[in-house]
């Protein structure tokens, strides 16, 4: 009977060492470490040989993460730790909200993603991070991993709005900013439906928030559904930016043009108070009355980075402190961090996070692989913004990025369409092909 080089170990008493044995944490010597381990018991996943990636995250950048390593390396043995049962589309979603499409195009299934590319979905919440012995502590168990990746987006940053935990709750509950899917969507849907009258505030953040152009097609797509239904309401924009931030030839005239009674936006216009009660918004010169409101604060990185010791507190972002080219983690080895949760500066959107997870996936590729070094390649920000609903109208930007000597990026070899009146019917049917093309691209085979 043949024995097993994991069975021979064992019975001869050895530790094992190499990393394609490594994905067993029971199999592992286990090194001292600073961690604090909360859950000590395995997660119920099969044992392998080969070598194990786990990748924390199944949005825009994890899932593509978690099916080219397999397609670029098909000895790795995947696992997508997601802490959500279904997957719901941040892109598209402003459209809806007023209901051009239904929730169906935005939901899609991790169990088919799985299936269809040969990994697991695990659904659990990563909670802690053992570096020295390689291990993620999850809700569900301890995994063992041979390369680790975090792809965990983004959380709210009120810090710049209130210190009062109890006033941030309200802020989150009672006007979510709907910049991450799920409930938060839901009820500024709810809210959009039921509204009868008056100002409907939106804000834009400060930094580089998740989707730029997002706040400004909202504020277009929201005022139009109030025209098309002649309400007496006004969206106002408060932008703490000092001018549009992405697309503004584009959407300034959208804003003049179709909108004049419907929308007013002020720039610069920096939030020194919200009081709920009397439902007044004071910015430094002027103040706002409103009726309803989704108030969008500045954003960071998402809170696990921090928990395991991997975000730099760089003005406050706490975004991931790594390699910029290389997407590798600074303090912990085998450790890559991908997508929003980025600090480079490039735009925090799906399509970056979706091409930068396969450039990720190439990396560790490369190194179960042991092929050539991986040359560096620009994520591209391609993304089409809705500016009208009736009939369906948008602009559009394609951009690439470049570096210097200082490993600081800038946009490079940047397209626009923003004259809605003339492209805008074009633009606006490519968004459903640029959905279906990137949904495929992340779910099927
Ligand atoms: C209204 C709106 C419109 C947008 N429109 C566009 C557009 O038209 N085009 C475009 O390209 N982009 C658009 N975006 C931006 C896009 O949604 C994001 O840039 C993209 O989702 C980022 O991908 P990600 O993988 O980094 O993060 P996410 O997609 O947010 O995925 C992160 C995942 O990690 C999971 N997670 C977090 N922490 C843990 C943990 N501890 N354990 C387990 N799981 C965890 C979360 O549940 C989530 O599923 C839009 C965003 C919004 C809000």
């Amino acid at each position: 009977m043949a024995i097993s080089r994991r069975e021979a170990l064992a019975l001869s008493g050895l530790a094992l060492a190499s990393s394609t044995l490594s994905a067993n944490p029971e199999s592992k010597s286990k090194k001292e470490s600073n961690s604090d381990s909360r859950t000590n018991y395995k997660a119920p996943l099969h044992e392998t040989k080969n070598p194990r990636v786990v990748v924390v995250g199944g949005g825009w950048s994890g899932l593509s993460v978690a099916k080219y390593t397999k397609i670029f390396a098909p000895s790795a043995d995947v696992i997508l730790v997601e802490q959500k049962n279904q997957f719901i589309s941040c892109p598209v979603s402003n459209l809806w909200l007023v209901d051009k499409v239904d929730i169906e195009y935005l939901t899609h299934d991790y169990l088919q993603a799985a299936r269809n590319n040969n990994y697991i979905y695990f659904q659990a919440t990563a909670i802690d991070l053992d570096k020295e012995n390689q291990i993620l502590k999850t809700s569900n168990g301890d995994i063992a991993y041979d390369y680790l990746v975090f792809a965990p987006g983004i959380d709210y940053d009120y810090s710049r709005w209130t210190n009062d935990i109890a006033f941030e709750n309200r802020l989150r509950h009672e006007y979510p900013a709907g910049f991450m899917p799920g409930s938060e969507h839901i009820t500024l849907k709810n809210k959009i439906k039921n509204f009868k009258g008056g100002n409907f505030i939106l804000t834009v953040p400060a930094g580089n928030y998740r989707c730029l152009p997002a706040p400004y097609e909202r504020a277009c797509v929201i005022a139009d559904y109030f025209k098309q239904k002649k309400l007496n309401a006004k969206v106002i924009l408060l932008d703490a930016n000092n001018s549009i931030t992405i697309k503004e030839q584009g959407f300034k005239s959208a804003f003049d043009e179709l909108y004049a009674d419907y929308l007013e936006y002020v720039p610069a216009a920096k939030i020194a108070e919200i009081d709920l009660d009397n439902k007044v918004v004071y910015t430094e010169f002027e103040e706002f009355e409103f009726e309803d409101a989704a108030f969008y604060p500045q954003v960071r990185g998402a809170k696990i980075l921090e928990r395991v010791g991997l975000a730099k507190d760089a003005k406050n972002k706490l975004e991931a402190h790594i390699n910029q080219l290389t997407y590798e983690a600074i303090d912990a080895k085998n450790v890559y961090i991908t997508g929003d949760s980025r600090p480079m500066g490039f735009s925090k959107s799906g399509n970056t996070s979706n091409i930068e997870g396969k450039y990720v996936a190439s990396h560790i590729a490369q190194k179960i692989n042991k092929s050539a070094p991986v040359k560096w390649r620009t994520p591209i920000t391609s993304c089409f913004s809705a500016v009208s609903i009736e009939p369906e109208r948008a602009i559009y930007i394609y951009t690439e990025y470049a570096y210097d000597k200082n490993i600081v990026f800038s946009f490079a070899n940047t397209i626009s369409s923003e004259d809605w009146k003339k492209d805008g019917a074009v633009n606006a049917e490519s968004i459903y092909d640029w959905a279906d093309a990137l949904y495929s691209d992340m779910f099927d085979a």
